[in-house]
């Protein structure tokens, strides 16, 4: 009887009556809403999900194919447009990070690009932090900045230099929470408060935390982007992103924008993620406990001279980090829940780092993260290569830092990997 009413439930989630892919999970604890929603079973009773890799949908004559076309009757036409596979992907992170609407995306970068053409336009202005995400670095002061759209950088952790950055052409605050690689926080209510107040909307990119560790709408946040790419798929199969809101009047400006200029999700890769979404709380609450160890860990250790992960009590902004987890994080791991990034760095600059790097046999030496394989990387020299060196200086990204994106290994391997390039910096 549960499972039929959930079955029932979930089939209901197109039509709920404002288009919101929440309504019908709301009951459910947040892992059974994980694991059942967004699934509507075909007529042959599919159990998984099947993934519907079609590019377009045929029409039973040419009035409904009219209908179709005009609005008239819902229903699919073309995968651009909608896909149910897609749909299903987004139904499900919707209802994971408490949104109404959600808008998949080919990638990370293009929800991020993808809510800037929808909301901005030539003679608006951005507020962002200098902590953000190399490539987003770039879409602004490259990319948007030729079509006239301002951004200025601030500091991530004080939100007075925020309020000190709004014109009277602000549209939107972006932030990232934890940054990457340096783990700082971003109190996200206090500048939501001051996005609101200038008129502004804010943006979260929750990577990082995932809404099993971080829910940004319910502190404020308007828009959340992701990377699926991360820790949604999990195991470093597809790219993918996208953008879930509570405003149902930037999600119907989000479809047309996707719809015309045309950044969709694969069915292929939206089928991955949802199957991800199930063990995402898991996963989550794993990487962060292996994270918590190894952050540890390292503090004790003689050539590290300091480590930044959110979960220490010696981190400065330990308790907002904790404040703001979601509080099932805390359910299903009462000492973590802080994600899996760690950064540190070494005694000595870049070649005790890169030795340390060098020294390793399972870490994979590559930027990508949120993957169930713990990767390894030299920031200075990779991912903010392209920084000057005042840039780097100014971003507090040295030479001796290293980022640690911990996986699922084995904790106790996970350590001594690090551990043999570690103790050769002590002998050298
Ligand atoms: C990887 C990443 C992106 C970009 O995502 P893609 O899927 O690679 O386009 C954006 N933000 C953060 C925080 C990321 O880690």
């Amino acid at each position: 009887m549960p499972v039929s009413m959930l079955i029932f439930s979930t089939m209901l989630f197109t039509s709920s009556q404002d288009g919101s892919m929440l309504a019908p999970a709301k009951s459910y604890h947040p892992q059974t809403v994980a694991i059942r929603h967004g699934h509507e079973p075909t007529f042959h009773q599919e159990h998984n999900e099947a993934i519907f890799m079609t590019s377009s949908f045929v029409f039973d004559n040419a009035a409904q194919a009219a209908a179709r076309f005009n609005g008239a009757e819902e229903g699919n036409v073309y995968s651009r447009f909608t896909n149910p596979t897609v749909a299903s992907f987004e139904h499900r992170l919707a209802a994971m990070e408490e949104g109404k609407y959600c808008v998949a995306m080919a990638s990370g970068m293009a929800a991020i690009s993808g809510v800037i053409l929808t909301l901005l336009k030539a003679g608006d202005h951005i507020v962002t932090s200098s902590s953000l995400f190399g490539t987003s670095v770039s879409l602004f002061s490259k990319i948007f900045s030729r079509f006239g759209v301002e951004t200025t950088f601030v500091n991530l952790s004080e939100p007075g230099e925020w309020r000190d950055a709004v014109q009277d052409n602000t549209r939107l605050f972006f932030l990232e929470s934890p940054s990457n690689p340096l783990c700082e926080i971003a109190d996200i209510q206090a500048i939501a408060d001051i996005a609101h107040d200038s008129e502004a909307l804010l943006m979260v990119d929750n990577a990082f935390c995932t809404p099993a560790l971080q829910q940004p709408l319910k502190l404020g946040a308007d828009i959340v982007v992701h990377s699926a790419t991360k820790y949604l798929d999990g195991q470093g199969r597809c790219v993918g992103g996208a953008v879930v809101t509570n405003h149902k009047d930037i999600y119907q400006e989000l479809i047309v924008m996707m719809r015309t200029s045309g950044p969709c999700l694969s069915p292929f890769n939206a089928w991955t993620f949802s199957n991800g979404l199930e063990t995402l709380s898991m996963r989550m609450a794993q990487h962060s406990k292996n994270a918590f160890e190894l952050a540890r860990w390292l503090e004790t250790h003689n050539s590290v001279k300091f480590v930044n992960y959110p979960g220490l009590k010696t981190h400065p902004q330990h308790e907002l980090a904790a404040k703001q987890r979601n509080p099932m994080a805390g359910a299903y791991d009462d000492a973590g829940g802080f994600g899996g990034v760690v950064s540190f760095e070494v005694i000595g600059g870049q070649q005790q780092a890169w030795d340390v790097i060098d020294s390793t046999r399972i870490l994979s030496i590559t930027a990508n993260l949120g993957d169930m394989k713990t990767t390894i990387t030299h920031p200075a020299t990779t991912t903010h290569g392209r920084l000057t060196q005042p840039q780097r200086d100014k971003a507090r990204i040295s030479n001796g830092l290293i980022r640690v994106a911990v996986g699922l290994e084995y904790i106790g391997d996970i350590i001594s990997d690090l551990e043999t390039g570690l103790n050769k910096i002590g002998l050298g």
